[in-house]
């Protein structure tokens, strides 16, 4: 079976990791926390990175640290990742969401911009499998300085806005480093922001406000804190970085070539001002294609292929539907979300994908799409 994703560990992680243990030093104390955050800052080009346990965590945190709570409105995209929808769950707020752009499969500023009203306190950009949201328009809406940009990077390690690295765009960015993230810790996260008083902000709330003296708290925090042994991994990670997001696009363009042209095959975006990280290589399976999806996700499983359903979109998740309160608000029809959803998968993406792999994957499709 060819895995969907795995972890590219071929650099000095094991000997970060095995330095952890010999020194003692395994819980949220020692030196790779620092030496992490500083390296990921700079990976980013934002002045700070705040370490924490997930990408959720990393959502979760930048809210709170804009004291968004009951009230207020944060939008999002319909098509996105559970936890997006959940951070703003957390705190009380309602999420407001919105369409997506057919081309480019984020968030649609034009939709975000018809969704702001005076209760709405944030924004939070998706850059969906890698490909970044199109910010300058959503940067607008930000501008006046009541609502905040906040950037989802966590499927965006290493692409770039107009020449910009995701993570250094927006007031706070947040990253996971999940196992099948471009860069991994295991489990992890992180905020990154150029901005010095939410960075100590972040900081405080990830690690229960402890005060001076230390034991009395001005504010309810969290334990959000990640350990040195998984920064030490994080800090081998983002020494290969640039490898990992170059490998990941090889890839990308490998399959592209394999499939340009098989009938009823999307292959997935890259606009003129966008350079994609290619988290996962996602295709949409048009009405020209012999199988529906979930047919065709059985059928690459029959020979050996391991693939993913894209999201299923936000407005349509029972979990949601079921809340007493605060329950998300959808912003107008979502033809686009609904079909990504429905017709959306994404082949298998590591890193270390060898080309003989990709040629088989490619292969099968074609076949499948050939009848
Ligand atoms: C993976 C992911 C998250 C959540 O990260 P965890 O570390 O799994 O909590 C959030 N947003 C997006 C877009 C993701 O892909």
């Amino acid at each position: 079976m060819i895995p969907v994703c795995e972890p590219t560990l071929s650099g000095r992680e094991a000997e970060y990791a095995a330095d952890c243990l010999r020194a003692n030093w395994i819980s949220s104390g020692g030196k790779f926390i620092g030496l992490f955050e500083e390296a990921f800052a700079g990976f980013c080009g934002a002045k700070y990175c705040v370490s924490c346990s997930s990408g959720t965590a990393a959502l979760h945190l930048a809210l709170a640290a804009l004291d968004i709570g009951p009230g207020d409105e944060v939008i999002i995209p319909s098509f996105a990742m559970i936890a997006v929808g959940n951070a703003v769950i957390y705190t009380g707020a309602t999420p407001v969401l919105v369409e997506s752009k057919r081309d480019t499969w984020t968030m649609d500023p034009e939709q975000a911009a018809a969704a702001v009203n005076g209760r709405t306190r944030a924004i939070i950009a998706m850059h969906t499998y890698g490909h970044p949201v199109d910010m300058d328009p959503l940067l607008e809406i930000a501008a006046g300085g009541k609502i905040a940009m906040i950037e989802d990077s966590a499927e965006a390690h290493g692409a770039e806005y107009k020449g910009r690295r995701c993570g250094s765009i927006g007031l706070m960015s947040a990253f996971s480093f999940y196992g099948n993230k471009i860069l991994t810790t295991g489990e992890g996260g992180a905020v990154t922001t150029s901005d010095t008083a939410l960075a100590a902000r972040l900081r405080s709330l990830e690690n229960h406000c402890f005060g001076e003296p230390r034991f009395v708290h001005e504010d309810v925090g969290f334990n959000y804190r990640m350990t040195n042994i998984e920064a030490a991994i994080g800090l081998a990670q983002v020494e290969a970085g640039g490898k990992l997001v170059e490998m990941r696009r090889q890839n990308a363009a490998g399959y592209n070539r394999l499939l340009a042209g098989v009938p009823g095959v999307e292959t997935p975006p890259e606009a003129p001002w966008a350079k994609s990280s290619y988290w996962m290589y996602g295709v949409v399976l048009g009405p020209e294609f012999p199988l529906g999806r979930d047919e065709a996700m059985a059928e690459l499983r029959r020979r050996g292929i391991d693939t993913r359903a894209f999201f299923h979109p936000l407005h349509l998740q029972p979990a949601y539907s079921r809340l007493k309160a605060g329950r998300p608000i959808a912003a107008g029809a979502m033809p686009v979300a609904e079909e990504l959803g429905a017709c959306g998968l994404y082949l298998p993406s590591s890193s270390h994908l060898e080309d003989e792999q990709i040629r088989k994957v490619a292969d099968a499709i074609f076949e499948i799409a050939s009848g």
